[in-house]
């Protein structure tokens, strides 16, 4: 069921959120043992809550009324672990709720899990997590993306209708495209990340992964918003013009190479929009390709600084055999895995004295270029298109390469680096008939209008 027709059923009284829940927990029971999408189901809990909302007067039991909704192992809800997917806090339980979570439950969903994820949302694959892959429910021997990779299969898999994702780089576009689900990254700021354990705060946003656009949109709703313990965080701007009639870009320059299956499946779509009276512009995103590398340098450099207070002195694993400063230092450092360890180095080498100008700086440079490439373009056209990925899902083990694995953020990273908002919904297949994205990047706090222009491609 949609999380709307939820939502409007438990209100009404139709059903009862524990009817959902209950049915929602026999599903996911048997579904995850295979797809390793939950790290934790929060049973007992879920169920607890799905009586509350019950007791409460009907048509008052808020917006998402007994919706299931799982959140990604990185976001706080108080009380219950919170482990990033990492041995460095596999214990570690969140002391409060992230905004987000707040939000939620004020509205009346049930949060009934946290999700797999490469560990600190480092990966394209979830095979980075300390607790093993998730599978991707469409074909259990590939990936489902990452690193929101356990909430696009919960979702996709129907154990839930609702997950949320943090996409830094892609990871709620990526796994929701190599799922089939739809996804948005938002705008930059408008969805507080009080809460959420920072991978690298100045690109990572929290946001839905749903079945439908519909539910989408609704459970943005819900969780965007200024929120004063997030000062990067700001509301949506009022009175924005409701546009009827759309122009898109498609930025050429930056589409070279495109594979086969998904250079049809764009071009399909391109069809598509023109079909439905859509203007189709060509326009240029001259740095873009230059994103991914930008990328890289900038959110390992923040998170060498992020990652920095998990030591075991401050927060996480503590061995209690160490010498000395340094054996603790080696020996508690070294719960995290070789991506975490990989990005912590190259981030301090990138900012270290002797190279930042080379690196870090440089990269905030070609940050700006790509911001402003975005800022031309979309004063010709209301939203640029383009594929979510280069390809579709690819088989567990079989990209060994991480330069190649860095790749998959591709078309998703120019996004982050500007800050702008950009939704991916279902669009063709790949060779292995698995399913490909199409991503639809909008001007800073234009999510309605990609909605709207994504309603027109939905289920096509
Ligand atoms: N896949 C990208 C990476 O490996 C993006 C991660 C993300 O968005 N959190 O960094």
């Amino acid at each position: 069921m949609k999380a709307i027709d939820i939502a409007k059923k438990v209100n009404s009284g139709e059903v009862s959120a524990l009817e959902i829940i209950t049915e929602t927990l026999t599903g996911i029971k048997e579904k995850n043992p295979s797809l390793n999408a939950f790290l934790e189901v929060f049973e007992e809990d879920a169920i607890k809550r799905a009586k509350e909302i019950d007791t409460l007067p009907q048509n008052q039991k808020g917006k998402l009324a007994g919706v299931p909704i799982a959140i990604k192992d990185n976001i706080l809800y108080e009380g219950h672990v919170c482990s990033c997917a990492s041995k460095m806090l596999a214990n570690y339980k969140a002391p409060y709720n992230a905004t987000v979570v707040q939000k939620l439950l004020k509205e009346g969903a049930i949060i009934v899990g946290r999700t797999n994820m490469d560990e600190f949302a480092m990966g394209s694959s979830n095979e980075n997590s300390a607790f093993g892959p998730v599978k991707n429910p469409l074909d259990l021997a590939r990936v489902p993306g990452g690193s929101s990779g356990g909430s696009a299969a919960a979702v996709a898999s129907g154990m839930v209708p609702v997950a949320l994702g943090s996409d830094t780089g892609g990871s709620i576009r990526q796994p929701a495209s190599f799922c089939g689900v739809v996804g948005i990254k938002p705008t930059y700021g408008s969805v507080s990340r009080y809460g959420l354990t920072a991978f690298a705060s100045s690109a990572d946003q929290i946001g839905p992964i749903t079945n439908n656009i519909e539910d989408n949109e609704l459970v943005l709703s819900v969780i965007s918003g200024e929120d004063k313990n997030d000062s990067t965080s700001k509301p949506y701007p009022k009175n924005k013009e409701e546009k009827q009639n759309f122009t898109l870009g498609v930025p050429n320059d930056f589409l070279v190479n495109l594979e086969l299956p998904t250079a049809e499946a764009f071009k399909q779509s391109i069809e598509l929009f023109k079909s439905k009276g859509v203007q189709i512009k060509e326009v240029a995103l001259p740095h873009a390709k230059f994103a991914a590398p930008c990328y890289h340098i900038l959110t390992a450099s923040e998170a060498s600084s992020n990652l920095a207070r998990f030591d075991g002195l401050r927060y996480g694993y503590n061995v209690k055999d160490a010498k000395d400063l340094e054996d603790t230092y080696l020996k508690n450092r070294s719960a995290f895995g070789p991506e975490v360890k990989r990005r912590i180095i190259l981030g301090t080498f990138s900012l270290s004295s002797a190279h930042s100008g080379d690196f870090y700086l440089q990269a905030q440079k070609v940050r700006e270029l790509i911001k402003q490439d975005f800022q031309k373009a979309l004063k010709e056209v209301d939203a640029i298109i383009m594929p979510t990925t280069p390809n579709g899902a690819f088989k567990i083990g079989e990209v060994e390469n991480i330069l190649t694995l860095y790749l998959a953020d591709l078309f998703t990273c120019p996004a982050n680096m500007a800050g702008v908002p950009a939704i991916t919904i279902p669009f063709g297949k790949d060779k292995n008939n698995m399913p490909l994205g199409l991503q639809i990047c909008g001007n800073y706090f234009d999510e309605n209008l990609l909605y709207k222009i994504a309603k027109l491609a939905e289920g096509e």
